[in-house]
């Protein structure tokens, strides 16, 4: 029987191959006839999904889309580090809810933390974020401070906005873990009860910063977008899949020699079917404009207003994001 030539796949085992380094071959084709190009950190998702294993996942590797949203800020590397951490999340997450307009909104936050506040967002391929942080404390925690060094107590919220009035659903769980992304894979075995792996890789090399990132998830029974009482870590196919998704290395997520479709490969080239899709073009994105913020200070009064002014009649609105500000007109 010929074979779909938009997938690869042959005999399903439990093993990966021992010092499996093998080229992505010419058979993994895109379902789309938008191929991914040649270079390996493009600033773009990659979506695939194991039918027989009822999983999907997603690859994400940032580049430049990391150092504009970086750059916006002095940030000392632990923070720049722990915001590349949050970027890379808000990419895999971001796109789970597919309507346009939606949006995933990441906090994290604690009270008395080194960091009060983490925020990062995605919106249509958007991305932005920022960090609020005690620079003075940070100083005293060393090179490379524990999560919980950094927050302390904190939590962590998710909030998936759908589009224009279609809703909104927030999860919050505590910051535990050694991870941001070990704190996203317990929102989603607490708040939505799917299994997900969730792996993110940071590297800096002189100024700049560039990480990579993979989410798997069990979907099974074609359970997508309804409600389940009990999440099931234990289905032999997510065990299996987890297990595979898994060994991947945070050198392998990060190595510009290695494309992501050949990540893909190499990780699941043994089952039967791995359907490639590759996701959208991702960009650094803000909201903050004259006009809307302009739009927002129309709500209040002129009494308000001119409190809210500086001596020379003007509102300075700052954008957190952007680290910019904007004087505006009482
Ligand atoms: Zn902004």
């Amino acid at each position: 029987m010929p074979r779909n030539p938009c997938c690869y796949g042959a005999s399903t085992s439990y093993s990966r191959k021992a010092g499996g380094f093998r080229a992505a071959p010419s058979h993994i084709c895109a379902m789309t006839t938008q191929h991914q190009s040649p270079e390996t950190y493009t600033d773009r998702v990659l979506n695939f999904t194991i039918p027989s294993r009822s999983a999907r996942g997603r690859i994400v590797r940032l580049d430049a889309v990391l150092d504009e949203i970086l750059s916006a800020h002095d940030y000392p590397p632990a923070i720049a580090h722990l915001l590349a951490e949050a970027v890379v999340l808000g990419a895999l997450m971001g796109g789970l809810v597919k309507e346009d307009g939606a949006q995933m909104t990441m906090q994290a936050q604690t009270e008395g933390g080194v960091v009060r506040l983490l925020v990062c967002d995605f919106r249509e391929g958007e991305l932005r974020g920022y960090v609020d942080f005690d620079r003075g404390r940070l100083a005293s925690l060393g090179a490379n401070p524990s999560l919980f060094a950094l927050f302390g107590k904190g939590y962590l919220a998710i909030t998936f906005d759908r589009s224009e009035g279609a809703g909104r659903y927030q999860g919050i769980v505590p910051l535990e873990g050694d991870s941001l992304a070990a704190a996203c894979e317990s929102y989603f075995a607490q708040s939505e009860q799917v299994p997900t792996l969730i792996r993110a890789a940071i590297h800096r090399s002189g100024g700049r910063v560039v990480s990579a990132g993979m989410l798997l998830q069990h979907l099974p029974d074609g359970e997508e977008g309804r409600e389940r009482l009990h999440v099931r870590m234990d289905h032999p196919d997510w065990e299996h899949v987890s297990v595979m998704g898994g060994s991947i290395r945070h050198d392998e997520l990060l190595d510009p020699a290695l494309s992501m479709d050949a990540l893909v490969w190499r990780l699941f080239h043994e089952e039967d079917q791995v359907r490639i899709l590759p996701g959208a073009k991702l960009s650094r994105g803000c909201r903050c404009t004259l006009e809307h913020y302009s739009m927002l200070l129309d709500r209040f009064s002129v009494e308000e207003r001119s409190e809210m002014a500086d001596d020379d009649g003007l509102i300075q609105v700052d954008c957190a994001f952007c680290a910019k500000a904007f004087p505006i007109p009482a």
